[in-house]
């Protein structure tokens, strides 16, 4: 067959995610939308803020189009960068250099460019993911020619178990990523986390005599409940690569917007900022979407409604915790990690797609036995769920 096959399994293989979104669209068209308790895509459902629109507007109606809509530098506008670079300056007191940002389309190409820049192919690079993780991690390691390594999380908190963390780096750990708050498990690292975390690294950094590289993926960072805040890596380990993305804190996930911040204190910065930028070009993710990289630039103070997720995951949380599942309290993002009520998450899933709750079993994401619920939904749909959550707890309790 003359063409990639690997390529082809890929694309073959849709995600679980994908499979229940078209489930749910059918079986809305069935039996009608507000019947199906879709809580399968992490799609955000706050409005981008008004601030947005009213940027679109105004660059439409006051800036020159064929400026406005034409390529930028392959690396992204230098006054956008420049004003990326005052605002994490001032937000982390890292002193950002507009000269060591990337502009990409979101976190996905945030990534993608971020991995394949630092992983040498055919090297025998290994990459570490924490579990539970985006599934998507596996597919972007893989295809900059690393390895997927997996540290398992600590019971119950699924914090970073830090005794298996270590056990998994070796002569070959090119790159860790970490993401927090974390998809799928809401969890943030807290901050003595961080420190155990990038303590190893430090350490094991030097007994290797090499660096090893952290990428913080950061697509969540605003969305956070409680009182906690979401420490910056760069300020805990200088070979830090930020992927950033705009996707959920301006709710602008179809736009395709982020950005690479390469940590000024890293060894050979600019080397490997000019690594982002071959791997940018690669991959052909230059000159990222030119008209929103000018609205993220008009919009770095614009917050989205996190009070409406807060209010989500406190409903919720606190009825899926009186009906008898067991999950962890998440303090960001919009995701609830359920304790299947049986072993096989993948039946589980099935037991509550017939009281029409369509939940994510997580196997892939590197941890058996749980579903996701993304409740980046109407505040209705998840106050309609709660008796089909009810009755699928006492079908269990029945059994
Ligand atoms: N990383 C994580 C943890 C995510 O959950 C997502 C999207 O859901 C991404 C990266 C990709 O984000 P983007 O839409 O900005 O490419």
């Amino acid at each position: 067959m003359g063409y990639n096959q690997k390529m082809f399994a890929l694309g073959n293989k849709r995600s679980i995610i994908r499979e229940i979104f078209e489930y749910s669209k059918q079986r809305a068209a069935e039996i009608g939308a507000d019947k199906v308790f879709d809580f399968s895509l992490g799609n955000p459902s706050v409005p981008a803020p008004t601030e947005v629109n009213d940027a679109i507007r105004h660059l439409l109606d006051t800036q020159n189009s064929v400026l406005l809509h034409g390529y930028t530098s392959a690396q992204g506008d230098a006054n956008v960068r420049r004003a990326i670079a005052e605002r994490i300056t001032r937000d982390f007191g890292v002193e950002m250099s507009p000269d060591l940002l990337y502009m990409t389309c979101g976190a996905a190409a945030s990534l993608s460019i971020s991995l394949k820049a630092v992983i040498e192919e055919g090297q025998g690079d290994e990459c570490v993911v924490f579990a539970p993780f985006f599934t998507e991690y596996r597919v972007f390691i893989e295809n900059a020619g690393g390895k997927i390594v997996i540290s398992q999380p600590t019971e119950k908190t699924f914090q970073v178990d830090i005794a298996d963390f270590e056990s998994k780096i070796n002569e070959h750990t090119k790159a860790v990523i970490v993401n927090s708050p974390n998809n799928p498990s809401g969890v943030v690292y807290s901050e003595e986390t961080i420190r155990a975390l990038c303590a190893v690294l430090e350490r094991k950094s030097k007994e290797y005599g090499k660096v090893i590289y952290l990428i913080a993926d950061e697509p969540y960072r605003e969305l956070v409940y409680a009182d906690v805040s979401v420490p910056y890596l760069m300020n805990y380990y200088p070979n830090t690569l930020v992927c950033y993305s705009y996707s959920k804190s301006l709710s602008l996930p179809g736009e395709r917007i982020g950005y690479i911040a390469v940590c000024p204190q890293m060894e050979d910065a600019k080397s490997i900022y000019l690594a982002v930028c071959g791997a940018g070009r690669s991959l052909g993710y230059v000159c990222a979407p030119s008209l929103f990289q000018q609205v993220i630039a008009n919009c770095l103070e614009a917050k989205v409604n996190v009070e409406a997720y807060k209010k989500n995951r406190d409903l919720l949380y606190n009825s899926l915790t009186a009906y008898g599942y067991e999950c962890v309290k998440p303090d960001g993002a919009f995701y609830l990690f359920v304790r299947a009520l049986e072993k096989d998450a993948y039946r589980f899933y099935e037991a509550a797609k017939k009281h029409e709750l369509l939940v994510v079993p997580c196997d892939d994401f590197g941890v058996s036995g749980y579903v996701r619920i993304a409740y980046c939904t109407d505040y209705a749909r998840v106050k309609n769920a709660l008796p089909a959550f009810a009755a699928l707890a006492e079908e269990y309790q029945q059994k």
